[in-house]
């Protein structure tokens, strides 16, 4: 199943050390290749799962409940932060839990994920997916932009940083933090519109937000943003050119389609993360929008406090579910191909093509074997949740 084209029956795959060098029919490739030995197995072969939005350094503190059906996302976050502050726990058990969760992620299927950590958690050893990470910056007032700023200016160079959501991080600190992902041709990842009262906020300084802020103490000298335009904060973010190629907007639950016209236009890229969306009880992000206008959403996680299962095939799962016009092929392929353009890793991953890793997905059993033609086969994968059997075909070592 290669993705980027239609399914091969009876497909051979060639791989040199780490990269795929053909792929095509058994037959064909037999004929090109005679004397490469061959691996014979049964089953799907699939590209790497692409993880394109995780918070591995939550990771020690597992699911953190909604009190009740009428909590806000602001109280969410404040039973987030009360579980934080009362932990206690170590550098140490924290790298445990995210190189853990990490490992659980690869065993999954993931083989590339993009970690958005409040710390710095290092390379992990057991993990053999790659990962990249952003240290994620927020400040909601002057105040703590000065000091993410001098954070920020603090690091290593090459570390790579980025904003947590219009709602937590003023616009001065958003526009630094872009300026610096530009000039390391790194990518922007920034939660979005995963509420609706983040524009509340940013428009005219009311809702849960607000509330949050004041209940804090946090002075508000940043919302409502002075002039912002009553459109929404998709038309802000164009304006203070945050949004590009190498901007990933995550949630993007609630957009009208004018605010989705300017994503499309502005070639930014969107991550959804439904099995959080409906723990946290956000919304449905408008999935069929985004295909009309061309785009190929990512598909992510998010941590595992507002997702205890932490599982690309869930997520795969509840879209079928949700969104059931929608092909089981393009679902596949957000789980695949849209993480890896999204991250600009597209040239290594989201497909079985020439060129791409010769790290394969491999799912077998039964069920697969019987399927009669492939539209069965992608139904199965995408909508039966995590298949029992899988392993990983690696050539690189
Ligand atoms: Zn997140």
């Amino acid at each position: 199943m290669p993705v980027s084209s239609a399914v091969i029956p009876d497909g051979a795959v060639v791989v040199d050390h780490s990269s795929i060098v053909a792929v095509g029919s058994f037959e064909e490739i037999f004929s090109q290749f005679p004397d490469v030995p061959v691996t014979e197995c049964s089953g799907v072969l699939l590209p790497a799962l692409v993880n394109a939005h995780i918070h591995l350094d939550l990771s020690v503190f597992g699911p953190v409940p909604q009190e009740s059906s009428e909590s806000t996302m602001c109280d969410w976050i404040s039973s987030l932060l009360a579980k934080r502050l009362s932990s206690n726990c170590s550098d140490d058990e924290i790298r445990d839990a995210a190189e853990k969760a990490a490992r659980d992620q690869y065993a999954s299927g993931v083989g590339l994920m993009l970690d958005i950590s409040n710390r710095y958690l290092g390379t992990f050893d057991s993990c053999p997916a790659e990962i990249v990470s952003l240290l994620e910056m927020l400040g909601p007032s002057q105040a703590a932009q000065r000091d993410a700023i001098t954070t920020i200016s603090e690091l290593p160079s090459e570390r790579m940083v980025t904003g947590h959501a219009p709602y937590s991080t003023t616009p001065d600190l958003l526009s630094y933090i872009k300026k610096r992902c530009t000039a390391q041709n790194a990518v922007f990842s920034l939660h979005l519109a995963e509420n609706r009262d983040e524009s509340l906020l940013l428009i005219h300084g009311t809702g849960c937000f607000a509330q949050f802020l004041k209940d804090r103490g946090a002075v508000s000298d940043t919302f409502p943003i002075p002039g912002i335009d009553t459109s929404g904060v998709v038309g802000y973010l164009q304006k203070r050119g945050i949004l590009d190629r190498k901007t990933l907007c995550v949630h993007c639950v609630h957009m009208s389609s004018e605010e989705m016209k300017i994503l499309a236009e502005s070639q930014a890229h969107v991550c959804l993360c439904p099995c959080s969306n409906r723990f946290l009880s956000v919304g449905t992000a408008p999935l069929e929008k985004f295909l009309d206008f061309g785009m190929l959403p990512a598909l992510g996680t998010d941590s595992v406090t507002s997702n205890p299962q932490l599982d690309m095939w869930e997520e795969m799962a509840l879209l079928r579910k949700n969104h059931p016009t929608v092909a089981a092929e393009t679902i596949l392929s957000m789980a695949t191909l849209g993480g890896a353009v999204a991250m600009h890793r597209d040239n290594r991953y989201g497909s079985i093509e020439k060129g791409r890793t010769s790290d394969i997905l491999h799912v077998h059993g039964e069920q697969y074997e019987k399927a009669a033609y492939p539209q069965q086969l992608i139904e199965l994968l995408t909508s039966g949740g995590r298949p029992e059997r899988m392993d990983w075909l690696t050539f690189s070592e």
